[in-house]
Order: C-alpha cells, then structure tokens, then sequence
C-alpha cells in the first residue's frame, strides 16, 4: 500500500502479487505512454504501437551507469548499459534472450539494444563519432530486413528468420568486431504467402525502387505482372501511393547502406538481377502438351532471356522443381548477404592482438510463437523453437537458483512453475520423436504427407499432448506451452528434404553468372548457412571465443547438457531435453536441430539477460490495451512465476570473502584483521540491519534489493 498505482518501476517489488495486479500495474503504465516495467533485473516491454519521445543520443547517454539507471525510469537502454558495464567488470560474456509473439516488439528491442551498446562503447572507450565498424554494425539489421522480413497478418515488418547478433569488445570496451547467424529463414514464402500477407520486402523495394532503365536491364515488367507480389485477388500490388512511397524510401536506403557494409557496385547489380531472376522464374507456366504428354512452357517470353532444360517430367513435378530451385536461389542469396556481412564485421586480426579480445555480447531475436488459421512445417519449427527458449528460461531461472541453494543448504521456497520438457521430448527424442520420424519418412521412396501424420497418430495415440485429426487428414494438433496449434502437415516432407533435383544443382553450379555459381558451389554448414569454400573467414581463435567445439556429434556434449544431466539426478521435477545434433544433415529438420542447440549452446555460455516483450492488441494500433490478450501472454511466458522467484529467490550470491572485502567496515574497525567465515558474515548482516539474507556453507545469499541496502550504508559511512 502507499504507492500510487502504476509507479513501481519495478514488479518484484510489489507487497501483493498476482497476474491480476501485474496485469493493472502494466495497464496503468502502457496508457501514460510508460511502456518498460522491471521484474527484478528482467525487462519486460509493451510495443506501444507509436513513435515515444523516449530514444535516441541524448536520452542514450543519460544511461550512462548503474547509479544514473537506478534513478532513471526502467528503458531497454538500462539494460544495454547494464551489460556492458558488467562485461567489462566482470568480463563474462553477456546474452540477450529477447522473447515475445509476433509483433511484440522484439526486433525493435534488438535494434536498441545495439544502438545503446555502441553508445557505452563511445562514452567508455573515450571515442567520439562512429568508427566504420560501429557504422557497418548499426546498418546489419535494415540491410538484413529488406531481404528477411515481410509483411504478415500481425507486424507489417515481420522477421522471418532468426538470427543471434554478437558484439566482440576489446578489454578496454572499444568494439572490434561482430557475427550475425542466421536461424531458418522462411524461405517457402518466396514462392507463396498467405491472403493479406506480402512477399520479402526487397521485391517490393525494387519495384518502387529500381530506375526506369534498371527496370529494363533486369527485364521488369509492371509489378502486377508477377505472380509472387500479387496477392492473388487481383488487386494491384502497391494498393497505395503512401505504400508506393513508403518502399521506394526503404530502397534508397537499402542503396545507401550497401556500400557501407562493403558490398561493390558488382554485387549489388548482381544481387538485384537475382532476386529478378527469381521473379520471373515464378512466373513461369508449365502445361502438359496434349498431343505429345510433354510438359511445355506456356508463356515463353519469360524464358527468352534465359537459359533452358529439358526434362521428362509431370507438371507436378516440374511445378515443384521451378518452386524448389526459387527458394533455393532466394535462400542461398540470403545466405550470402549474411555472409558478407560477417566478412564486414569480422575482428581484424592483423590489428587486434589476440588475446586482447576477451568478451562479448549476444542478442538473440527470433520469431515468436504463432498460430495462425492455417500452420505449416515453418510454424512448428518457430514453436519447437520457442519451446527450447522457454525450456532454457525456465531452466536458467528457475531450475539454477533451486540447485545452488540446494548445495549451499539454503531453504528455499517451493515455486510451482510449467515445465514443457514433455512436449521437446516429443520432438527430439531417439528414435521415435516427431523430428526423426519425419527424417525416416523423408529417406523413403513411397511415402506421402498423410502416411507421416498416420505414423505420428500411431505414434503419440497416447500422449496429451498430441491430438489426432477426427478426419482422415494430413492434419495434427500440438498442445503447446502457449496454447493449442493445428497443424497441417502437406508439404512436410518435400519442405523437409529441401533438396534441388541434381540436373537443377549442376545447372547452377555451371550457371555463368558468377555469384549464382558461388552460391551453389558452396558447402552449406550444419547449421544451414553457406560456408565459403577455400579459406574461413572466422578470425578467432581465442579459447574464450571459440565456436562450440566441432563435435563427435551425439547426445549430451553441451554445457547445458551436462548442466542438466546434473540437475536431472537432483530434481524430478524438471528435465533437460537433448536436442540431438546431427552429423551432415540433410533435411531441413537437422539443420534446425544443429542450429538450435548452437543458440542454445551461446545462451549457456554466457550470462543471460532477459527481455520479454508484450503484444498489447491485434490490430498493430497505438492505446489499445487487450487485458485478455496481454494476460495470455503473461501466463505462457511465466511472468508471475518468474517476479515470484525473483522475490523470493537470491539473485547475489557472494563468497564469503568477497562479501568480506566489499562490507568488512560496516561491523568491524578499518585496521581489524577478519577472516571470512560464516559468523564473521553473520555479523556484518546483523549490523546492517538486513532481514532476509542467509549465510550458505560458501557463500552469503542476498535478494536483489539487500546490494542497494548495502552499499548505500557504506557510503553514508564514507
Ligand atoms: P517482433 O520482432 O516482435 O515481431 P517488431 O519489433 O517488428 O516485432 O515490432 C512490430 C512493430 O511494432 C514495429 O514495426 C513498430 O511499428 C512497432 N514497435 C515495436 N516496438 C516499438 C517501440 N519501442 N516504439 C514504437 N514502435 C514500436
Ligand atoms: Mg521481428
């Protein structure tokens, strides 16, 4: 009581919690345009769907240190400060988990969080002005949004790709150098998008974008004229000159952006001549000839500016070829453009000393949840996705503290949390999970989308968390940790084998185009990105830095596996799932596989922060306020349970000599010799008048606001 509704910066400090009243506090707040709330030392964040007079330099650098945060109203900006203070005090590596459904918000967190980044750089590393890098690192996410993002039902601007940004510092704070991986594109989106949804942004950008002349050179008809912009409903593409315009502004920028990142007049030209290329592709018409049974092409002036093959197959077949080879040309230009972004970024070592580079910051932004009306292999793949991140969530959250108080003999409060390892299990288990039966169904000959759903349904007959079709359908529903999904399983297994028919990939690799052949001659890593044949273009080397060591790829090898096996045999509650990486994957699902548990891998590497975004309504607009929607998403994402654990739970943990050091002169004489054990500890708490700390066998356990108490005491005695 006392404080005025909606003023407490931080949840975790309410006397009364529940979802109710976390869900009034963040109401009363989102309507005065207060838009971040704490949770103890987690953001949460609701998309307030309007410009806010909140961001930029000058407010960016009045979070410039713990002490200004502290007084300062809770922003994303505090927490980007607050990493890279830590990384540089304490020199562990920092990660962002930014979580959230689409059009919550995250991407805009992600972009702040590295503009804030680069602004503590310059204020800590005492330099004025962009350096290139820091330029080239600002850039990497409108130039990777034009070719990643697109227009859904939910965000104009949707990413349909994952991707993990890491920041690599200097010791003295200064950036050196950047990674950005990218995590399953969406690429079927390219030869089909849903009523009321867009193709990529780029198509579009080019269109408004592209000279009259350069319209001719890429042979660029009116955009009406291409299958995969249109919408299919016979409406013109652009609907409006503000749409019109609004692309041609992004084109610029994407034309100005593109030298920066180091891209040459070469490849832009040639970057746009593929994604034309693709255009046209997709416009072609396949018919079967009735007299011959030949499959021809029926509109021939889409081709006559190119080259041919002739091949013995059903229109189906080669429909599917032409869409195949689409979305491979579009993936794997993707691919590239991430490529030469990480050629731009990368630490330079003929001018930074090895062993100099020590830390880093990774932001992790990926596709929230969805359920859409109709869900295909890409959703269940964004689901399983978020599932993992949740897992991880809970784990690090939850799971961790419980263990640490355990082997200190700390008591601690039993907190009820949902536990989703059932469902990974589900999807990752050996032999028999959803992923490996879609693996096996993929290696045989004769096999259909509806015979894989008649395996699952024979499959998980029992389990609670699938549910057969009552129809016989190639269609099956996952009870997810945020609600049931129906699935529709066509296009399973040909989006799984995600392979170009061997005359298509040999005519790429002969193609004269010099980037096309690049693409295709270049090796496609386990995790589904292109690696560069010849030399490797990831510079360090450093023990710290390493990427995840090359496996004998198996179960249990990972930092968080061993982490959780160990937690396995201490807790039933919780279990940890093995991913299960693959060696030389093939199909689709073994590249998600590989590439989730190398985020995973990064997120357990580092220190976790945590930012959760919230979607405030449906219809993208500014002031409105869905209590039941906002709700949904606090129960799934476990907002209470995680402001309970932070309330109840330790968040400092000090060895006692550390505590010592640091707090000695609040109980004991400036010259007085005290050695570190608990009841010298004990002492310290006592005088300063804390409650409900604990002293473990090694370490004294404080709740997050007793480091406050503590310190303020200490300067009131200097
Ligand atoms: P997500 O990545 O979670 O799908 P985005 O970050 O793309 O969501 O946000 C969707 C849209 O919401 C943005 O394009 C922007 O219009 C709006 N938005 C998100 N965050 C903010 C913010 N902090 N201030 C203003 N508008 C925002
Ligand atoms: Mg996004």
């Amino acid at each position: 009581m006392g404080t005025p509704k909606g003023t407490t910066h931080d949840l975790a400090a309410l006397n009364d919690l529940t979802d109710e009243i976390i869900l009034e506090e963040l109401h009363i707040r989102y309507i005065q345009d207060i838009i971040y709330t704490y949770i103890g030392d987690i953001l949460v964040s609701v998309n307030p769907y309007k410009t806010l007079n909140i961001y930029g330099d000058e407010i960016g650098s009045r979070y410039v240190d713990m002490e200004a945060v502290k007084q300062l109203r809770p922003h994303i900006y505090a927490l980007g400060t607050r990493a890279y203070l830590t990384l540089q005090r304490k020199n562990v590596n920092q990660c962002f988990l930014v979580s959230g459904e689409s059009g919550a918000g995250k991407t805009e967190c992600t972009k702040m969080l590295i503009a804030q980044i680069v602004r503590m750089s310059q204020i800590h590393a005492g330099h004025t002005g962009h350096s290139d890098l820091e330029d080239k690192l600002l850039e990497v996410n409108p130039l990777l949004e034009a070719f990643g993002n697109a227009q859904t039902v939910i965000n104009d601007n949707s990413s349909r790709f994952g991707k993990l940004i890491e920041i690599i510092f200097s010791p003295n704070g200064r950036i050196v150098g950047g990674q950005v991986t990218e995590h399953m594109l969406e690429k079927s989106r390219v030869v089909r998008h849903g009523v009321g949804e867009k193709n990529f942004h780029i198509f579009y950008c080019m269109f408004a974008g592209l000279s009259q002349p350069e319209h001719k050179r890429f042979f660029l008809d009116h955009p009406d004229k291409y299958r995969i912009v249109s919408d299919g409903l016979g409406s013109s593409v652009f609907s409006s000159k503000a749409e019109y315009d609004r692309h041609t502004d992004s084109f610029q920028n994407l034309q100005r952006i593109l030298p920066v990142i180091g891209f040459t007049p070469q490849d832009i030209d040639i970057m746009f001549a593929i994604v034309s290329a693709v255009l046209h592709l997709c416009n072609i018409e396949l018919v079967e000839e009735p007299e011959s049974g030949q499959v021809v092409i029926l509109n021939e002036e889409e081709v006559d500016f190119g080259e041919r093959v002739v091949s013995l197959k059903s229109v189906h077949q080669a429909t599917d070829g032409r869409d195949a080879l689409a979305k491979a040309l579009y993936g794997r230009l993707f691919s590239w453009v991430v490529q030469q972004v990480n050629f731009a970024l990368h630490v330079d070592v003929e001018l930074e000393n090895r062993s100099e580079l020590t830390s880093k910051v990774g932001i992790l932004d990926m596709a929230g949840f969805e359920n859409f009306p109709e869900n295909s292999f890409e959703q269940l793949c964004i689901n399983v996705a978020n599932e993992q991140l949740q897992n991880f969530f809970n784990e690090h959250i939850f799971n961790m503290e419980l263990q640490e108080c355990e082997a200190e003999g700390i008591k601690h409060p039993k907190i009820q949390f949902s536990n989703n390892a059932a469902l990974l299990l589900l999807f990752f288990q050996r032999p028999v999970g959803l992923f490996t039966l879609l693996d096996e169904e993929c290696k045989l000959a004769k096999t259909t989308d509806l015979t894989f759903v008649e395996k699952l349904n024979k499959q998980f007959s029992k389990s609670d968390l699938y549910k057969k079709a009552r129809h016989k359908d190639p269609v099956f529903t996952i009870v997810h940790y945020a609600g049931e999904v129906v699935y529709s399983a066509i296009g399973f297994i040909e989006k799984n084998r995600d392979t170009l028919s061997s005359n298509m990939q040999s005519l790429m690799e002969n193609s004269r185009n010099e980037l096309v052949n690049e693409l295709f001659m270049s090796k496609v890593s386990d995790t589904g990105s292109l690696e560069r044949r010849g030399e490797r273009h990831s510079q360090y080397t450093h023990p710290q830095w390493q990427d995840p060591p090359k496996r004998h790829f198996g179960p249990g090898d990972s930092l968080s596996r061993q982490a959780g096996r160990k937690l396995k045999k201490k807790m039933k509650s919780q279990e940890v799932v093995d991913i299960g990486v693959t060696a030389n994957p093939n199909t689709a699902c073994a590249h998600f596989r590989n590439s989730l548990q190398y985020l995973v891998d990064m997120l357990s590497r580092g220190e976790p922060n945590f930012v959760r975004c919230l979607r405030p309504n449906s219809y993208k607009a500014p002031n409105g306020f869905d209590s039941n929607m906002v709700m949904r998403q606090l129960k799934y994402t476990g907002v209470l349970e995680t402001t309970r654990i932070r309330r109840m739970g330790f968040t400092t943990r000090l060895p006692f000599q550390v505590f010592l050091d640091r707090y000695k002169f609040l109980a004991f004489p400036l010259v007085a010799e005290v050695s570190a054990t608990p009841d010298t500890c004990q002492m310290i708490i006592d005088r300063a008048n804390i409650q409900t700390a604990q002293i473990g066998k090694t370490k004294v356990f404080l709740k997050y606001w007793h480091t406050d108490q503590l310190n303020s005491q200490l300067d009131h005695m200097i």
